[in-house]
């Protein structure tokens, strides 16, 4: 088999060739074209980060003659939507959104240096979690999920979360990662939050549970947990096999109440860096264009239409990295 050249970064020929042989608008999702008067666009063309912003393009098609122009190093386009894109002024709403790095990944279990196979597979599952509880728990069904080139963003557009604040944002996080530990972990009585347009329901301790599991699942020797010893988690790893079963209570026992407290303190926390909460709180941020390329990887950002399947070295490689010599 020939050694394809993955995951190094573009040159500004492969970029050109990229925007202009195979891209196409039509990549772009819907959910963006036909909004795109109410959106600020972001653009680095040198690869020092986007500093060319408060871009507004009218249409789609000029939208396209500037990618086709100016073949960027990267392109980016606001989660927000104002009446005022060129100067982010009355902001209306944003999506609600989640950033999953695959390198970010406390748990991750390959051990890279940047992004792999396994630990973009890791942010996947991590991201399939999630989306259960969006839809399940949280009743929202206007999502999508992109593949950044890093890992994958969920951006959901369901009318009702996309009025809420900084502060909503940051519990519904909090809650779909597992971060807080339930008060009684018996029952089902999660402080219900509810807001003008939208409820987190009861059920807390279901979502926790799945998400503690797949942390403890995941865990290994050098994982660093808040106030956790290594003697601790070592013990935490011999008895998860209590936890595949779904046997708390004997795992309880094994490692006694007060370390599992311990254990279940330290897992929420770590659980809150599995996204990076600035992404999801942030009212005016920007995401990387669904479709343009990263230019650090050479991979496409790309639409996930079925997460089952999705393979990202099947579906993002850029024509150009096939094509590249030795
Ligand atoms: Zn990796």
């Amino acid at each position: 088999m020939v050694k394809i050249a993955y995951l190094t970064p573009a040159t500004p020929e492969e970029r050109k060739r990229y925007y202009r042989e195979e891209w196409d608008i039509k990549l772009i999702p819907d959910y963006i074209t036909h909004s795109i008067q109410e959106r600020e666009f972001g653009f680095d063309h040198v690869g020092r980060g986007p500093n060319d912003r408060y871009k507004v393009f009218r249409t789609p098609e000029l939208l396209k003659r500037f990618l086709k122009v100016r073949t960027p190093f990267a392109a980016y386009c606001s989660v927000a939507f104002y009446d005022k894109p060129r100067r982010r002024d009355k902001w209306t709403k944003a999506e609600l959104v989640f950033d999953v790095d695959a390198k970010d990944i406390p748990i991750r279990t390959c051990g890279c240096e940047g992004v792999c196979e396994i630990c973009l597979n890791e942010a996947l599952e991590i991201v399939s979690g999630i989306l259960d509880t969006l839809k399940g728990d949280l009743g929202l069904d206007n999502i999508h999920i992109v593949y950044s080139g890093r890992g994958y963003h969920i951006r959901v557009l369901d009318n009702n979360v996309m009025g809420v604040d900084s502060d909503v944002r940051s519990q519904i996080v909090k809650y779909l990662v597992g971060a807080d530990v339930p008060k009684n972990e018996y029952s089902l009585d999660y402080e219900k939050v509810s807001y003008e347009h939208f409820v987190i329901p009861f059920g807390y301790p279901n979502v926790f549970t799945a998400r503690v599991k797949y942390s403890i699942l995941h865990l290994n020797k050098d994982t660093e947990l808040d106030e956790v010893n290594k003697k601790l988690v070592k013990d935490i790893i011999k008895h998860r096999h209590l936890i595949e079963d779904d046997n708390w209570g004997m795992f309880k026992n094994k490692i006694g109440p007060q370390r599992y407290r311990k254990a279940m303190n330290g897992i929420a926390s770590m659980n809150m860096s599995l996204v990076d909460a600035k992404v999801s709180i942030d009212l005016k941020r920007i995401l990387r264009l669904p479709s343009s390329l990263h230019s650090m990887v050479s991979m496409k950002c790309t639409e996930v239409k079925n997460i089952e399947t999705f393979d990202p070295f099947k579906e993002a490689v850029p024509k150009f990295v096939y094509e590249r010599k030795d």
